[in-house]
């Protein structure tokens, strides 16, 4: 099992919570959409789990993401996509998903969508109500939420929709309709994230300059035990901290992601995992396309330690409903980390935010909003 990330990085214009790599200037699209072509090309052979004599080595997920993949033409997307195809050895029905934001979604653009090999659409809608847009500077309304969901339901059934939680001003009771609107449009998934304030966004300086009231992580809580308690109502399986989908409906390639498999990350900023080292793309669009230009992959690459890759499935494992096989971590990383794992735990255990089942760590319900913290405190810090 193997997927491809193709990072996008382009915007309309710059949500105010933001830290992800991206321009809102198209200037660039063009030479840049033939050098994550030409990238795609150059890394075929860098892999050797990407062997399409092996079956079981072939691309299973195509995921583009960003940014704004949905700026992209559907000639550029295709293009993109009949790139993959042409270099590597890809499964009979893949998986492939297009992040796209609602403003992008015209009724002739979904049907055009539909014609591609796209059959996954990741909606940005963050919320349903005009002033949350308007707060967090996205580039739709709420008219437009709706109406692509109407019609993207249409020609799609595999979509998924993000929403925020956590925003200031929302009441709870807001926050309860923003779920039930999406719920009405029969979805099967929902990415739901709490708004969070990175250092170098104008969020972060609307907030220090008293312009916006910074966000409360008890409002954001309650949210969570909302949005939590409202989906599994619903018949979503809550199978990664932000993540609820139906039967069936699970994102593949994050899931993938989340289970340690390879992948490689196409475009600028992007990253990649060979099961031994993680490499990362510059995160600058003239720099990636100069260097692609001269036939160079402009990345870094780092080996990981064990304990790297310990404290990755703590992380990955706790977060999802797989959970942290202690069984893994003794024939993985040996009984040392297996010990310390124990020992960390206990405070958790003894305070019922974690549990352990058939050999399995998991957060209680009541320990799942603390998961990330819960995390860090069980890493593992002697450093080889
Ligand atoms: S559309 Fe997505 S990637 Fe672009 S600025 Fe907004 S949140 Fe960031």
């Amino acid at each position: 099992m193997s997927g491809i990330y193709i990072h996008i990085p382009f915007c309309k214009q710059a949500c105010h919570y933001c830290d992800f790599h991206f321009s809102t200037s198209m200037k660039k699209k063009e030479e840049m959409v033939l050098a994550i072509a030409k990238e795609i090309q150059m890394r075929k052979s860098e892999f050797s789990f990407l062997d399409s004599a092996r079956s079981d080595n072939k691309i299973e997920t195509i995921y583009f993401g960003g940014g704004t993949p949905s700026v992209l033409t559907s000639e550029e997307i295709n293009f993109l996509i009949e790139t993959v195809y042409s270099n590597y050895a890809v499964i009979e029905n893949p998986e492939i998903t297009l992040e796209a934001n609602p403003d992008d979604l015209s009724s002739e653009r979904i049907i055009e969508l539909s014609k591609s090999k796209i059959n996954r659409l990741s909606i940005g809608i963050q919320s349903f109500f005009e002033d949350d847009l308007q707060l967090m500077n996205r580039a739709h309304n709420s008219a437009e939420a709706k109406k692509c969901l109407e019609e993207a339901t249409k020609y799609f059934d595999n979509i998924s929709l993000d929403l925020i939680y956590g925003i200031p001003r929302m009441s709870n009771e807001k926050w309860k309709q923003n779920i039930e609107t999406a719920l009405s449009f029969g979805i099967p998934h929902i990415s739901s994230y709490a708004l969070t304030v990175e250092p170098k966004t104008a969020l972060n300086k609307l907030i220090q300059t008293g312009k916006i009231a910074a966000p409360k992580d008890e409002v954001a809580q309650e949210h969570f035990a909302i949005l939590v308690e409202t989906l599994e109502a619903n018949d979503f399986i809550h199978y990664e901290l932000s993540n609820f989908g139906k039967e069936n409906y699970f994102s593949k390639n994050n899931s993938a992601y989340w289970l340690g498999k390879k992948y490689i990350g196409i475009g600028p900023s992007a990253h990649s995992y060979d099961g031994i080292s993680r490499s990362w793309n510059v995160s600058n669009n003239s720099l990636y396309i100069k260097s692609i230009q001269e036939n160079k992959l402009p990345n870094e690459t780092e080996i990981l330690t064990t304990a790297d890759r310990y404290n990755e499935y703590i992380m990955t494992g706790l977060r999802t409903i797989w959970g942290v096989s202690l069984d893994r971590i003794n024939t993985e990383f040996g009984s040392e980390y297996l010990e310390y794992l124990n020992k960390q735990a206990q405070k958790f255990l003894s305070d019922d935010l974690v549990f352990i089942e058939n050999n399995i760590l998991k957060p209680t319900p009541k320990g799942k909003f603390l998961t990330d913290g819960i995390a860090s405190d069980l890493f593992y810090l002697n450093l080889e």
